[in-house]
């Protein structure tokens, strides 16, 4: 007999939900009953996410948000608590990538990659928590990178960014665990999405994407949808014990 996930209905927020592993997160969450609030810089494509999930069966809504403006990311879980109910679920997905020499990465470039990958991770946690609080249950995943535990060349300020997404991780651990919210964070590598394919098109990977399928270890590139079924795992009401991990999900690209 199949378990479902939740004892209960819950509403999840993914941000970056319009593109790559957000898109592939919204469709998991939903496909397992969440009714799933599909933020993205680009409404259009938060609005085909949303589409695809109604037209599978199930509920969501798109919601044009900005995660580097705390303004928006208020109003964006205002519509949602409005739309669907209290958030439970939060998976912080948007960021950016931008590859840089470190001389040559300006304080603007830095503080936007900042601005987006970590205080937009930061201020989305603290604007949703307090829902979670008020329901005594919570799930929170935050995308981090394996450039945050190898470092990677020419992303220096990226895998800051995304180093500091796992400290704050950690941290949300041990402060929410009494009000029944886990937060456990999952750095992908080598994950087929748009932006891998830019990197690609920039040179950033060599002659390519294939050239890393043979230092892979289970000799593939990874879909969005393995990180979604992360994602979906760390969620359910029986993953309640896991808590402050570092989930890696990379073919075995990184082990540590
Ligand atoms: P993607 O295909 O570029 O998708 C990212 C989505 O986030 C896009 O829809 C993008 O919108 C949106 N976004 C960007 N900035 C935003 C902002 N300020 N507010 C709201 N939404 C914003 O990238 P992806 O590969 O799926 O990456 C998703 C996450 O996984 C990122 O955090 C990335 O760092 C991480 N990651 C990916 C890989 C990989 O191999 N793909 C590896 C390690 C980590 P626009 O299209 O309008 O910009």
């Amino acid at each position: 007999m199949a378990v479902s996930a939740w004892s209960q209905p819950r509403v999840a927020i993914v941000t970056g939900g319009g593109s790559g592993i957000g898109e592939a997160v919204s469709q998991r969450l939903a496909a397992d009953g969440a009714a799933v609030a599909v933020f993205d810089l680009d409404g259009d494509s938060a609005a085909v996410t949303a589409s695809a999930i109604e037209a599978a069966g199930g509920a969501a809504i798109a919601v044009v948000c900005d995660v580097a403006d705390r303004t928006a990311i208020e109003a964006g879980v205002a519509e949602t608590v409005e739309r669907l109910g209290r958030p439970t679920i939060l998976i912080n997905n948007a960021g950016i990538t931008p590859f840089g020499r470190f001389l040559d990465i300006s304080r603007e470039t830095f503080d936007q990659v900042i601005a987006v990958n970590l205080r937009g991770t930061f201020d989305c946690c603290q604007v949703v928590i307090p829902h979670m609080v008020e329901e005594g249950w919570g799930r929170i995943v935050n995308i981090s990178s394996s450039s945050a535990q190898t470092g990677n060349f020419g992303h220096t300020h990226y895998s800051a960014s995304k180093a500091a997404v796992i400290g704050l991780s950690r941290s949300l651990a041990k402060e929410f665990g009494r009000k029944g919210i886990t937060v456990n964070a999952v750095p992908p590598s080598f994950i087929e999405t748009p932006s891998l394919h830019r990197a690609a098109e920039e040179g950033q990977l060599g002659s390519g994407i294939q050239e890393h399928i043979p230092t892979t270890p289970v000799r593939r590139v990874g879909q969005p949808d393995d990180i979604a079924a992360a994602c979906a795992f760390l969620c359910r009401d029986d993953a309640g014990y896991i808590t402050g991990q570092v989930l890696g999900v990379n073919g075995g690209r990184v082990i540590v």
